[in-house]
C-alpha cells in the first residue's frame, strides 16, 4: 500500500501536486477534548469541528490536515430541524495534495456538501506524544520536540534513565518523581498542528478553539490560550475548561501540562500577566515578567490596539527546538530565557538577547497573531516585523540595554553576511509550498534582513509618526485577518502618499544588496554607482534610501533610484567628511572610492556608534585599508625595529 502511493506521487511529479487547500470550506470553530495518558505516551482525543460551505455549488468532499492520527470514528452532522442528522462517512488520504491532506465524503455518494451550508465533523481519533531527545539539538529531536511532545527534567534522570526517557522507557515512565516533573507540550508552527488534531492547517483558516483537557496527575496544571473557565476534579481526573479563544490560526494553539511556579502580575490596562517555570525556579523569572508586562503597555501604546486577550502566560520549556514560540496569550520558551541570573551567573549578552526573545514574541502577539501573513511566503511581515518591534520596545522601555548596537552587532551584519551571495541566499518574499522543514523559511533572511526592510521603510517614510501612523492603519484594516506583502504596502502608500509598492517590492523579491560606489569628485559633490554585491554585471537596479551626516553634524537624506546618481551637499568644506547609510538604516554597503574620504572618515570623531561599527564593517566587506598615521608609523617602525632585534 505504501509503495503504491508513492509511485502515484512520483508518476504526478511534485510541481503538479497542490499545497494549499481549497477555499470552499471554512472552518468556524473546533470543540477539542484533549486527553494524553502520559504512561502509555498516547493521547485520545474528541473533536467537533464546526464548518461551512462557501461555494455557489455542493462539492463531493471537505479537504483537511492530518498527519500520524488514527481515526477511530468520523461522522458527518448535519442540523436540520434542530436536531442532529447524522451521516456515515469515508476518509481517505488525496493524494493530490504534496502532504498530509485527507478527503471527506460522504458514504451515500449520491450525498453531497451543499453549497452555503454548515456541518459538523465529528471525530474520535488518538495519536502519539513523542518523548524527547535529549542528547542535543540534532535530526532526532526536529522530530521529537514539535506537534505534542513530553519533556523531562534532565536533572532528574541519571545518563542511563536520559536516554530511556529518550525512548520513552516505560519502567521510567512509571516512577513518580519523574511523572511529577514530566511536561507535556505542543509546538505547532509551522504545519504541526495536524499532528495533534484534524484541522485545515493554514494560517488563513482563522477559527475558535473550545478547549477541555482531561489530566491523571492531580499536581500538574494546564495553560492554553485562554483563561480557565471552569476545573472539575474527580477522584482519578482534573477536567480544564478553558474559554474560547478569539479567532485564530492553527499553528498559534497550545495547550501545555505540568507543574510549575506561577508567578502574576497585571499590565496597566489590566492584562493578566503570568510565568510558569519549573518548580523553584519562578522567582528567577520576574524581571522577565516586569519586562513582558511593560512589553505590552509599550505595544498598546504605540499601536492604539488593545492586547486583544485578556491574559498572557509565559512559560518555561525545560528544552525546545526553537527559543520560543509566540502562541496565543500562551508564549512558551526555553526555560533558561525567563530566568535573570545573579552574580557570577549572569551573562550581559546573554541577558540581553533574552530580553529580546521576550520583547519579540509579545511584538507577535499583534504582528503575526493578529494579522497573520496569508500564506508562509510572507513570513517575513511576522518575523522581520517582529525583529524590529523588539528593537524598538527595549529601546524604548529599558534604555539601558543600548538595544540597537546589539542590532547592527547580530541582526543586521549577520544578514547581509547571509544575502551576500546569490547562490547561497533568497529573496525576502519566497515561494513556500508547505513541505520545507523550519529552517528554510524561519532563517536569517526573514528575520533580520526582513527587519532591516521594516527600518529602511521608517528611513524612506523619514517621519517617525507617519510610519507609527501607517503601522497603525495596517493594524486596523487587518486585525482578525490575514495580509500580504502587498496589503502592507498599499496601507503605506495610502497613509504616506509615498510610493512604498513600487520601492519596496523589488526589495522583497531580489536576492542579495546593492554596494553603492561612492566617489567625492569635488568639494561638494559625489557621484554614486551601485551594483549587485554578488554581480558586477547583474542589470538589479534598487531604490536606495541614503541618509548621511557631516563631519559637521549635518544630516540629509536622498533617494537613489538611478544606476549612477550625483548628489552635491551644500556648503561641504573639503576637510568635512559624510557618512552615508547614517544609523544603517538601508540594507546596502558602501564603498568609499577615494582614500582621503576614508581616512577621513576613520580618523573623524563624529560618527555615533552605530556609525562606527557599520563603517568599519564596511571597510573589512569593501576589503579598504586606512592609511596609517604618522605618529603610527612612526610606532610602526619602532616595533620593526624591535622585532628585528629579536629577530
Ligand atoms: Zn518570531
Amino acid at each position: 500500500m505504501e509503495s503504491l502511493e508513492l509511485t502515484e506521487v512520483e508518476l504526478k511529479g511534485r510541481d503538479e501536486l497542490l499545497f494549499r487547500l481549497p477555499l470552499d470550506v471554512k472552518p468556524l470553530q473546533y470543540d477539542l477534548r484533549y486527553v494524553p495518558k502520559i504512561q502509555e505516551k498516547m493521547f485520545y482525543n474528541e473533536l467537533t469541528i464546526k464548518i461551512f460551505i462557501s461555494s455557489k455549488k455542493d462539492i463531493d468532499e471537505v479537504n483537511l490536515h492530518m498527519k500520524d492520527l488514527q481515526v477511530n470514528s468520523l461522522q458527518i452532522i448535519k442540523i436540520v430541524d434542530g436536531s442532529e442528522k447524522i451521516y456515515e462517512t469515508s476518509l481517505t488520504k488525496n493524494e493530490n495534495y504534496i502532504q498530509d491532506t485527507f478527503s471527506i465524503k460522504f458514504l451515500d455518494q449520491e450525498i453531497k456538501f451543499e453549497a452555503r451550508s454548515e456541518y459538523f465533523l465529528r471525530f474520535q481519533y488518538q495519536g502519539k506524544i513523542k518523548t524527547h531527545e535529549m542528547t542535543g539539538i540534532n535530526f532526532f529531536s526536529l522530530n521529537l520536540t514539535i506537534g505534542v511532545f513530553m519533556l523531562c527534567d534532565p536533572k532528574l534522570l541519571d545518563n542511563k534513565e536520559k536516554q530511556m526517557f529518550d525512548y520513552g522507557d516505560e519502567l521510567l515512565l512509571q516512577n513518580n518523581e519523574v511523572l511529577e516533573q514530566i511536561q507535556i507540550c505542543t509546538h505547532f508552527e509551522d504545519k504541526f498542528a495536524r499532528q495533534m488534531l484534524p484541522c485545515f492547517d493554514e494560517p488563513l483558516f482563522k477559527s475558535v478553539f473550545n478547549v477541555i483537557v482531561e489530566i491523571e496527575y492531580e499536581n500538574h496544571d494546564v495553560i492554553s490560550n485562554s483563561l480557565v473557565k471552569e476545573i472539575t476534579k474527580t477522584e482519578n481526573k482534573k477536567v480544564y475548561t478553558f474559554d474560547s479563544t478569539p479567532l485564530m490560526s492553527t499553528y498559534l494553539l497550545c495547550i501545555v501540562i505540568g507543574k510549575f511556579d506561577k508567578n502574576t502580575l497585571h499590565s496597566k490596562s489590566g492584562v493578566q500577566v503570568s510565568t510558569y517555570l519549573p518548580t523553584g525556579e519562578g522567582v528567577k523569572s520576574l524581571d522577565a515578567l516586569q519586562l513582558a508586562a511593560d512589553s505590552i503597555d509599550f505595544l498598546e501604546d504605540y499601536f492604539q490596539v488593545k492586547y486583544p486577550l485578556t491574559k498572557l502566560d509565559l512559560i518555561g520549556y525545560y528544552n525546545h527546538i526553537v527559543r520560543a514560540m509566540e502562541n496565543w496569550g500562551c508564549v512558551t520558551f526555553i526555560k533558561k530565557l525567563l530566568i535573570k541570573e545573579e552574580g557570577d551567573e549572569f551573562d550581559e549578552y546573554d541577558y540581553k538577547r533574552n530580553c529580546k526573545t521576550i520583547a519579540h514574541e509579545i511584538s507577535h502577539m499583534w504582528f503575526g497573531n493578529l494579522v497573520t501573513m496569508e500564506w508562509w511566503d510572507d513570513i517575513w511581515l511576522n518575523e522581520g516585523f517582529a525583529r524590529y518591534m523588539e528593537h524598538v520596545i527595549l529601546d524604548k522601555i529599558r534604555p539601558e540595554l543600548k538595544i540597537w548596537l546589539m542590532y547592527i552587532e547580530i541582526v543586521y551584519s549577520v544578514a547581509l553576511r547571509k544575502d551576500k551571495s546569490i547562490a547561497l541566499t533568497h529573496p525576502v518574499q519566497v515561494k513556500v509550498k508547505g513541505d520545507q522543514s523550519l529552517d528554510d523559511i524561519f532563517d536569517t533572511i526573514s528575520y533580520a534582513k526582513g527587519s532591516a526592510i521594516v527600518l529602511m521603510m521608517q528611513a524612506v517614510i523619514q517621519n517617525e509618526q507617519v510610519f507609527q501612523d501607517c503601522l497603525r492603519a495596517y493594524m486596523n484594516r487587518f486585525m482578525w485577518k490575514n495580509a500580504t506583502s502587498q496589503d502592507l504596502f498599499q496601507v503605506m502608500e495610502e497613509v504616506s502618499a509615498i510610493p512604498i509598492m513600487d520601492i519596496f517590492t523589488h526589495w522583497i523579491q531580489t536576492p542579495c544588496f546593492p554596494i553603492l560606489v561612492i566617489d567625492r569628485i569635488s568639494e561638494d559633490t559625489y557621484t554614486f554607482w551601485q551594483k549587485c554585491y554578488d554581480s558586477m554585471n547583474s542589470v538589479e537596479q534598487w531604490t536606495i534610501p541614503v541618509k548621511f551626516v557631516t563631519s559637521k553634524g549635518q544630516t540629509g537624506f536622498v533617494m537613489l533610484d538611478q544606476k549612477m546618481s550625483q548628489v552635491k551637499i551644500e556648503g561641504l568644506q573639503a576637510d568635512e567628511y559624510t557618512k552615508f547609510n547614517h544609523n544603517a538604516l538601508g540594507f546596502f554597503i558602501c564603498y568609499y572610492v577615494n582614500q582621503s574620504e576614508v581616512d577621513g572618515l576613520y580618523y573623524s570623531d563624529f560618527m555615533g556608534d552605530i556609525d562606527r561599527m557599520v563603517f568599519n564593517l564596511e571597510l573589512m566587506v569593501s576589503g579598504k585599508q586606512v592609511t596609517p598615521r604618522d605618529e603610527e608609523k612612526e610606532n610602526d617602525e619602532v616595533d620593526d625595529a624591535l622585532e628585528n632585534k629579536v629577530e
